[in-house]
């Protein structure tokens, strides 16, 4: 795919926040017209998407969105948003591979590289694979409120176990791309098989089969020669909902807050001690602060990963994920002495460390 493709992808996502108050967040116009950009692009190259339609709850006193297990007495109404869904006419629906990006923005900013740079990589490769027989099917998708507790991921996988259990049995595989054009930017792929330490309270455990993505990403890169190093599996997308579903998942990001290594500055240029993304939820993110090269490389190798998965979800001789599912690694605890100590220490203790980790869960900012 080409620079030009997703540029023209960011200046819709830009227009439609600029003609409406200056944010694509749940609920406005801004957001309405991210949509519309999106299914105008996937007709034209052929597809027939689908728009889902869920709510979402909303506090009118406090001008707030909740998730549904929040406690519903401040919850005045609720507002109407939409997931965006698409799939390669060809290939076996056994096997759909997934891949994904949130599609709102924060109110307090357009939202360029959060995340109309995932977005525009997702649309750039469902048009790349416009027309190719697979012998899987690919669904695109592109998730309604993400930043209000990952609701649009939530409702689709909620929606499907509950009134289709087959299509959800037949997912594969879920790749997410939540900022991927971050201006200071590393390259990280998710740690789906946990070796590169760094688990912390955020941290997920990956299904089995999430190891066979995080290679089929680490495999593209060294072919074309750029660094990458690995990121955990944290909470902080849509990746989590399909995580805790027990779906292989995978992805790829290029930093948010947190400061740039000068490991990192050395490996990828840039400037070290400053932030990946100093916009990160903030007015200024956007057109301008999207690294167009790093979101070309990011998208490519999302292409090349989608397509190898098209072809085939069998890793190791086994299907990336059969239906009785693989023994679930125990990886977090080989890894996290702490947590390993909270274990062995009892259940009571690890019960309390859970409600901690399930409430700090809630409060936090999604990516
Ligand atoms: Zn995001």
């Amino acid at each position: 795919m080409t620079a030009e493709q997703l540029a023209g992808h960011l200046r819709a996502f830009q227009d439609a926040a600029d003609d409406h108050d200056g944010n694509r967040a749940v609920g406005t116009a801004g957001y309405r017209a991210s949509v519309d950009h999106v299914v105008e692009r996937l007709r034209a190259a052929g597809y027939d998407p689908r728009v889902q339609a869920f709510t979402v709850p909303y506090d009118e006193d406090h001008g707030d969105y909740h998730d549904d297990h929040h406690d519903e007495e401040t919850v005045t109404e609720r507002r109407v948003t939409y997931n965006v869904l698409a799939d390669t006419p060809t290939g076996d629906p056994d096997s759909t591979v997934l891949v994904g990006a949130h599609l709102d923005s924060v109110p307090e900013s357009p939202g360029l590289n959060d995340n109309g740079s995932g977005a525009a990589g997702v649309l750039a490769v469902a048009e790349a694979l416009a027309g190719t027989d697979t012998r899987n099917r690919v669904r695109f998708a592109w998730w309604g409120a993400e930043e209000v507790n990952l609701n649009g991921a939530d409702h689709y996988v909620s929606d499907l176990r509950a009134n289709d259990p087959g299509a959800f049995d037949d997912i594969a595989l879920y790749l997410n791309l939540d900022m991927i054009g971050s201006p200071n930017y590393g390259r990280f792929v998710y740690d789906g098989d946990t070796s590169g330490g760094g688990w912390h309270d955020d941290s997920v455990e990956a299904p089995a089969g999430s190891e066979a993505i995080e290679a089929a990403l680490e495999g593209y890169f060294e072919s074309v020669e750029m660094a990458v190093e690995e990121v955990p599996i944290d909470d902080g997308s849509d990746h989590l909902v399909f995580a805790e579903a027990g779906i292989p998942v995978g992805g790829l990001f290029t930093g948010d807050t947190g400061e740039k290594t000068r490991q990192q500055a050395a490996r990828y240029g840039g400037e070290a001690g400053e932030d990946y993304d100093p916009c990160y939820h903030s007015a200024c993110d956007d057109l301008d602060n999207v690294d167009l090269q790093v979101l070309e490389e990011m998208s490519d190798a999302t292409a090349a990963v989608v397509l190898g998965f098209a072809s085939s979800t069998i890793d190791d001789g086994a299907r990336l994920r059969p239906p009785d599912g693989w023994p679930r690694r125990s990886a977090l605890e080989e890894l996290d002495p702490v947590l390993t100590g909270l274990v062995a220490l009892g259940v009571l203790v690890a019960a309390t460390a859970a409600v901690a980790v399930a409430v700090r869960r809630r409060a936090r900012v999604r990516r």
